[in-house]
């Protein structure tokens, strides 16, 4: 599934516009976005809608802003804040795949 530009959605939009002639027409195709938007979407090349409920009414992609934990006031690498790790349950030693290896080899020697 091809995911459309910007620009590709301007242009739709833009078409869309020629024909109708009505933003208020053309926002009846976009559920969600108002015709000023619209508008603004197709004339303001510098404008780039946020919203989810926009970009979702254009078929643009919306990206989940990265979560920052209210614990340490950064976004995690892992994704999930190690503070929420339940104590008492320590995590199991990371596997030595090299040491494993040799021993491999070893008892394959015998
Ligand atoms: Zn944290």
């Amino acid at each position: 599934m091809n995911t459309p530009t910007l620009a590709d959605k301007r242009a739709e939009v833009a078409r869309l516009h020629e024909g109708l002639k009505s933003w208020r027409l053309v926002a009846e195709h976009y559920p969600g976005a108002k015709p000023g938007t619209l508008s603004r979407f197709v004339n303001d090349n510098a404008y780039v809608p946020h919203r989810a409920t926009v970009l979702t009414a254009l078929g643009l992609p919306v990206f989940d802003k990265p979560k920052v934990c209210p614990r340490h006031g950064i976004v995690h690498v892992a994704k999930r804040c190690p503070a929420t790790r339940k104590p008492g349950k320590p995590r199991l030693p990371r596997l030595d795949r090299y040491r494993l290896a040799l021993e491999l080899i070893g008892v394959l020697n015998g």
